[in-house]
């Protein structure tokens, strides 16, 4: 890979940054960093500087930057036609559908754009369940949900977040969610309700700081549920299609849930995909009208969809995400350093916690920005290390010889 220079007026960088903050709102902190292109794991900022991303914009992007089996995929399917709206068949769209399905063990999907409109699709699909055929009262269905949870930003989802930062001002909320902690079975037991209709969990939970439940906590979740004749939906957004080193991170456990929550990774780094998929005795209750999407299923989407997929089996992203991981945190442990109060994760999705007596995450993250790395802190306290799961063994090298840096 042959570093491409960039070429930009001295001042760029600082010019750009201060231009977002004059014209968009200040939703983000981003690290003061522009990114002006990207191949694989590698970006470059508008010097033509270069970075190697360690979030891969939080897992959307396993396959790499610009995987060049997704751009030809993407730029095959412009030349076609792109969006159709589901008021009309488009060519790709069951071809999508079967394949998904398929890969994950399902009878279904129901395809939308963003992470959070799929979280919001299993919540609408468990409530129909509840009432069509667990026969919960009108209204009353449960949800329960595990503190320390992201599963989004819409008003619904936030107003069932522990996150006060996530809640303040934006109520009032949707009612019908239980809280209980995280890996915690005990909890799980006493919280279900004869109109509980669904547990909606993240195997990992990866924005709480990549918190990994104990080994057996999804089995014995899956059992609990099933013998209730509850759902167990698993939001796999972030976890999902090989970053946890297996497919889906519930095959740890050897756990096949109702429904999967998925997105991120399945739009290949390019366009917004997600879905739900699941059984037929869920997703089969959805009459025309129920909910829908503009956007969702659309060819375009489609046609990246498939091509994010066909490059995760075939270049065998899981596997390569459990190698990877296990050398990387590995490593990452043998430093013994003194700042590192744990290690922790699975595959290539690792948290790095600093003590804090240590100060924050954010000043390591900036430091690893100057040695060029872009790791971004999540719960004041993590770095998390998350590249796309192509990286091979000497990007590996050379990222944790600055990492060692860094925290040594
Ligand atoms: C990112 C994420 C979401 C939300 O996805 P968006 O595409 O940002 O709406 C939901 N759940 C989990 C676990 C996530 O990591």
């Amino acid at each position: 890979m042959t570093p491409t220079k960039v070429t930009s007026e001295a001042g760029t960088t600082a010019r750009l940054i201060e231009k977002a903050g004059t014209w968009s709102a200040h939703n983000y902190h981003p690290l003061p960093v522009v990114l002006a292109r990207g191949e694989g794991v590698w970006v470059y900022d508008p010097d033509g500087n270069r970075y190697m991303d360690m979030l891969s914009a939080y897992s959307a992007l396993n396959q790499g930057h610009r995987h060049p089996k997704i751009v030809q995929a993407l730029k095959d399917q412009a030349d076609r036609i792109t969006l159709t709206s589901r008021a009309f068949h488009n060519e790709l769209f069951g071809p999508f559908c079967e394949k998904l399905c398929r890969l994950s063990g399902m009878e279904m999907a129901l395809l939308m754009n963003s992470g959070a409109e799929a979280v919001e699709t299993a919540v609408k699909t468990a409530r129909k369940w509840g009432y069509r055929v667990k026969k919960v009262p009108r209204d009353q269905a449960e949800i329960i949900v595990c503190e320390n949870n992201f599963h989004g930003r819409t008003t619904t989802i936030v107003g069932f977040s522990s996150e006060e930062q996530y809640k303040e001002d934006f109520g009032p909320f949707t009612p019908g969610f239980r809280m209980i902690g995280y890996d915690d079975l005990g909890a799980l037991e006493r919280a279900i309700s004869p109109n509980t209709v669904a547990f909606l969990v993240e195997p990992i939970q990866g924005e709480a700081g990549i918190l990994v439940p104990h080994d057996g906590y999804l089995k014995a979740a899956a059992d609990l549920c099933r013998r209730n004749h509850v759902l167990l939906i698993a939001d796999e957004i972030q976890t999902g299609f090989g970053r946890t080193g297996t497919m889906f991170c519930a095959d740890h456990d050897g756990v096949k849930p109702d429904l999967y929550v998925v997105g991120k990774a399945l739009g290949g780094g390019f366009l917004p995909v997600s879905g739900v998929v699941g059984s037929r005795e869920t997703l089969g209750l959805f009459r025309p009208g129920d909910h829908g999407s503009t956007f969702g299923g659309n060819p375009l989407a489609c046609a990246v969809g498939m091509a994010a997929l066909d490059v995760i089996v075939g270049e065998r992203l899981p596997e390569r995400s459990a190698e990877m991981g296990a050398y990387f945190m590995e490593r990452l442990r043998a430093m013994k350093s003194q700042r590192v109060k744990e290690v922790r994760g699975k595959g290539l999705l690792i948290g790095v916690e600093i003590k804090e007596e240590h100060g924050t995450a954010r000043p390591y993250c900036e430091k690893l920005m100057g040695l060029g790395i872009l790791a971004k802190e999540t719960h004041h306290q993590v770095i998390r290390f998350a590249p796309p799961l192509v990286m091979s063994r000497e990007e590996a090298d050379w990222a944790l010889d600055r990492i060692t840096k860094v925290l040594a």
